[in-house]
């Protein structure tokens, strides 16, 4: 935890209703005050900006701000695998910056952030902005007494469609896995399964658990990453039959979605959403590595299976060739990840204009402050497509006090003011860092492969 500097000396406040002269000249013979560093309101200023890691299910990053007038504000800024880098970036950079400045001033912020650095963009440093940005957000909201969403524009719809993750070694375990999320009230489900000759894949729950939920998280707690193995031809050989029997039992209604997590070339990729189309996907999701925005230009040539792709993408920069020639139809960002909500807004509005929907990152490494900023988006946007819920376990949501709900398939952000989430320092005290690493992949031959 970042000490509290007590003695921060704190820019006096304006008087209230006195438009900040940080933006407007100067009266003749009196100097302006810098921009940015003056409340707008009494109160208003951060008085103080401590960095949270805690390791309750999993390694969390949470920033948290208050204002001299005592109103806090959270924002995630966990990045799985390299949760301390982002600590350092805000402890070490942006703590400092904060310290004084209005908490009303999100723009200016986020733009002093982005722009003050010279190095732009980087998971590292759009996660520290994001953390800044949500808990800006919160604050404001949290003053004016409203659900984060209706300062978004209100809500768009009356509930947030998500889609769980169901796994399986084998087709028995994955029919099961399918039942077991629709039990739960899922009505959309993303199908990951066991490819023979593989021995560890993606997505797949090495076994159920106690409570016979198949899940599976990527992230062990090990002092070096764990290897897994890959062998491209197995998995396309593979997959469609494994959707071939999950629509042949569970019918043509239910919405299925499946991620390649980066692992194909793009004629590979065109060859499996063209072999997945006869079995109607919602998606088929990070089918190349994400890097070549061109790549999913060929794919797009070979198939009509709906395509999504962003969730290791930090600005609105890695959209600009997928969105203008229309080559995607889901931005997967996460509002963590991308620069808050600011910046995913932005992204988001720029792909409406081309028919193409969200469908925000959710895995559990999205701590419950990240996923309850994007339920507030997701309610707020028109072109809303789906959202990603994984489902946090009991010990993150005792540490994370959370308002949202889950009902017969759909998410609501709640009515409290703010985000509505809450942090419990004593709880998350039981909780330290522990090192955690995301896995790698090899193939056959021993040569590293995208995991
Ligand atoms: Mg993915």
């Amino acid at each position: 935890m970042t000490p509290l500097p007590d003695d921060v000396t704190t820019p006096t406040a304006e008087t209230p209703g006195t438009p900040d002269a940080g933006g407007t000249p100067g009266t003749a013979g009196t100097r302006a005050a810098p921009a940015g560093t003056r409340a707008a309101r009494p109160g208003s200023a951060i008085r103080s900006a401590e960095v949270l890691v805690s390791s309750p299910d999993r390694n969390f990053v949470t920033l948290r701000l208050t204002t001299e007038d005592g109103v806090v504000g959270l924002g995630d800024a966990t990045l799985n695998g390299r949760e301390l880098s982002v600590v350092s970036y805000l402890t070490d950079h942006v703590v400092p910056l904060l310290l004084g400045r209005d908490a009303h001033r999100i723009e200016d912020t986020w733009q002093f952030l982005y722009r003050s650095a010279y190095w732009r963009r980087g998971p590292v440093t759009m996660a520290a902005i994001a953390a800044v940005d949500v808990a800006l957000w919160d604050i404001k909201a949290k003053v004016a007494g409203l659900p984060l969403y209706q300062l978004l524009g209100g809500a768009s719809r009356t509930g947030i469609m998500a889609y769980g993750h169901a796994s399986g070694r084998d087709l028995p375990e994955l029919f099961d896995s399918i039942r077991h999320h629709q039990e739960q009230g899922f009505r959309s489900i993303r199908v990951q399964t066991s490819v023979p000759g593989i021995d560890a894949v993606y997505g797949v729950a090495a076994q159920p658990s106690s409570s016979g939920r198949y899940d599976y998280e990527p992230a062990q707690r090990a002092p070096l990453p764990a290897e897994e193995d890959w062998d491209t031809r197995a998995y396309l050989r593979h997959i469609p039959r494994v959707f071939e029997a999950v629509r042949n039992e569970f019918g043509p209604e239910l919405p299925l979605l499946h991620d390649g997590h980066h692992r194909m070339t793009p004629i590979q990729a065109a060859r499996l959403g063209k072999d997945l189309e006869q079995y109607d996907l919602f998606w088929l999701e990070d089918c190349t590595p994400a890097e070549n925005q061109d790549a999913l230009r060929l794919v797009r040539q070979h198939t009509t299976t709906p395509l999504a792709i962003g969730e290791v993408f930090n600005t609105v920069w890695d959209y600009q060739t997928l969105v203008r020639e229309q080559l995607i139809d889901y931005v997967r960002s996460a509002v963590t990840h991308t620069g808050g909500i600011t910046a995913l807004r932005r992204i988001l509005d720029f792909a409406a204009q081309y028919q193409i929907k969200s469908g925000i990152h959710g895995p559990t490494d999205i701590s419950p402050v990240g996923m309850a900023a994007a339920l507030h988006l997701d309610l707020a946007i028109h072109n809303f497509g789906i959202q990603e819920y994984m489902q946090h376990g009991p010990r993150t949501n005792e540490v994370f006090l959370q308002t949202f709900t889950f009902e017969d398939g759909y998410l609501h952000p709640g009515d409290a003011p703010g985000l509505g989430v809450g942090y419990d320092d004593e709880a998350a005290e039981k909780y330290p860092y522990q090192p955690a690493y995301l896995p790698f992949n090899r193939l056959k031959d021993g040569t590293v492969h995208d995991w």
